[in-house]
Formats: structure tokens, sequence, C-alpha cells
């Protein structure tokens, strides 16, 4: 089922992402995850790619599993930088075959091993033309999400270009859209109050990242641009040495992200799971009177 329909119907939606692992011991890990998740009945599953096609057969092979193991609703990612128009016809046609609806639509960044003569010259530079391709090619037999940045991607020279090249993201054809990470909620309400006078009018849904390894997130977090307040910081320094204190902490500090943006109206929430299904689940349960 196409989620932007699914997303009409739910009070509030609760997705997740997982990554396509490297081994077998780790598949079945993910999906012991997934198990572990799938009485909280999500509304949508997603798979991330990675740019360049490094998961290229990994996640279709994940996406599909989990589409014809699980009752779930599964979302593929597909970055286009680095595939020829023809390469992602291809995977396009290959998920439509195997009756996957939903693509999240994705530029990628190229992998600094990424050999520059090898990018095709007839690809898509940015997200918005991957939207288009998917449009002219399959018509309205996708729907599509794509990503919105509450602090504005790395690159973008400002945040009023930001807006401008999402609502160009949107114009082609995006259903909804899902957020990067971010630990103050007041950049999301400043993004949402900016895409309304944009005159985007799209579902999007606050991206959210449960900190779990504090020097794993911060270093994620620097890399994509998003900020970690001072204080939260030093709250996460203090336990530094502590594995479980800081699980603990991070559990609350997504409990209250999560509580301020459901008070706040939100109608969905993403997950970045990292796998994993501990943290998730107590969030959840922490938030669920609320949803
Ligand atoms: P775009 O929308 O193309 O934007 C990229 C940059 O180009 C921005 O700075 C934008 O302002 C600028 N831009 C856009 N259009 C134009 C234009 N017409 N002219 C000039 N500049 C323009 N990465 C992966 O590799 N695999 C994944 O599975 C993955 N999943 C993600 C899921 C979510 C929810 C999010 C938020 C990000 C994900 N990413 C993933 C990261 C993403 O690929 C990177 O952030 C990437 O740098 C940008 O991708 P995009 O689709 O937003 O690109």
């Amino acid at each position: 089922m196409k989620i932007v329909d699914k997303l009409k119907k739910e009070k509030v939606s609760i997705s997740f992402e997982f990554f396509p692992p490297k081994t077998k011991e780790l598949e079945d890990s993910l999906f012991k995850t997934i198990e572990e998740l799938k009485p909280i009945n999500p509304t949508f599953v997603s798979v991330t790619y990675g740019a360049g096609g490094s998961t290229r057969e990994k996640t279709r092979d994940i996406v599909k599993k989990i589409h014809e193991e699980t009752n779930l609703t599964v979302m593929a990612h597909l970055t286009c930088v680095g595939h020829s128009k023809q390469e992602i016809k291809q995977i396009l046609e290959d998920y439509k075959n195997i009756g996957i609806e939903n693509i999240l639509a994705l530029r990628g960044d190229i992998p600094l091993s990424f050999d520059k003569k090898d990018i095709p010259l007839d690809g898509c530079k940015h997200a918005f033309e991957l939207v288009s391709l998917i449009k002219d090619n399959f018509g309205d037999y996708f729907c599509i999400a794509v990503a919105s940045y509450p602090e504005g991607h790395p690159e973008s020279p400002n945040l009023e270009r930001d807006i401008y090249y999402f609502k160009q993201k949107v114009e082609a054809g995006a259903d909804f859209s899902i957020t990067q990470m971010f630990f103050d909620n007041s950049y999301f309400y400043d993004f949402l109050d900016r895409c309304t006078k944009a005159g985007v009018n799209i579902p999007i849904i606050p991206g959210i990242m449960p900190i779990t390894n504090f020097n794993q997130i911060r270093k994620f977090a620097s890399l994509c641009g998003a900020t970690i307040p001072e204080d939260v910081v030093k709250l996460f320094e203090k336990y530094a040495d502590n594995p479980e204190e800081t699980k603990k902490i991070g559990i609350e500090f997504a409990t209250k992200q999560c509580e301020d943006l459901l008070k706040n109206g939100v109608k969905g929430l993403h997950f970045y799971t990292l796998n994993k299904s501990d943290a998730t689940i107590k969030i959840y349960n922490n938030i669920k009177a609320l949803l």
C-alpha cells in the first residue's frame, strides 16, 4: 500500500529506518529486531541505500524479504548519485515487479572512494530530477518521499535557498518528506513555518535519532549538519564512560523530544533504529499514551 494513503488514515504514524546488514549473522539480527518492533504496528519501515550503488543488491534483497516475509509496508531508499538514468529505471522496474510501491528519492553523497570519471553524464544531479524521472516513467505507480533538513542541508547557501530546492522536489511530485535528525525541536517548528510560508504542504515526518552511543551520534550529527545543543553535549559528556547511563539518558531525552513534538501536533515519528529495537521500544512505551 502507498504510504501517503496510510498517512491520511493514521492519527500519528510511527515508522522505522533500517540499514542493509553486511553479514548473514547481522541480517538474522535485523529480522529479530523487526519481529520485536512489529507489535508496535508501524505505518511503514524503510531500508537505506549506499550512495553510488554500494548496497544496491543488499537493499533490494532486504526490502524484498521484508515485503514477502512480514506484513509490513516497506519503503526502499534510492540515491541517484553515480547511477545512469537507465540504471535507475532498471532498479525501479525491478521494485515494481516485486510489488514495492514506496521509494525515498535521494541524491546521496558521492563516496570519497568514488572515481569522479565513473559518474555517468546522463545521471540525475539532484533529487528533484530523480523524482521527475520516477513520475515520467512510472506515473503514479510509486508513492515518493524526499528528504528535508530542519537546519538546512549542509551544502545549501542559506535557508531560503534550501526551502526553494525542497519545494522543487515537492513540485516534481514528492508525496511526503522525512527530515534529517535534529536535537532541538525549535529547528523543526521553524522549518515547518518556512514550509507553510513557501506553500509546501505535504506531510513532513520528523526523523528521531535516539542517542544511545554519544560519540557515534555526535559524529553522524556533525557529518549531516545537525546541531547538538551545548547543554545536551554537557549532559552526555558527563556519562562518557558509562554506556548504560548514556542509553538511559538518551532514551529520556528522545522521549521528551517526542512528547514535545506530539503536544505540538506532529502527525508522525520516524525512528532511526540503527537496526536495534531496545531504545525505540522503550521510547514508544513512554509516549504511547499520547498517540
Ligand atoms: P538534494 O535534494 O538533491 O539536495 C542536495 C543539495 O543540493 C542541497 O544542498 C540542495 O539545497 C542542493 N540542491 C537541490 N536542488 C538543487 C538545484 N536545482 N540546483 C542547485 N542546488 C540544488 N543517503 C544515502 O546515501 N542513503 C540513504 O539511504 C539515505 N537516506 C536518507 C534518509 C533521510 C530521511 C535523510 C534526511 C537523508 C538520507 N540520506 C541518505 C542522506 C542524503 O543522501 C544526503 O543528505 C545528501 O547530501 C542529499 O540528498 P537529498 O536527496 O536531500 O539531495
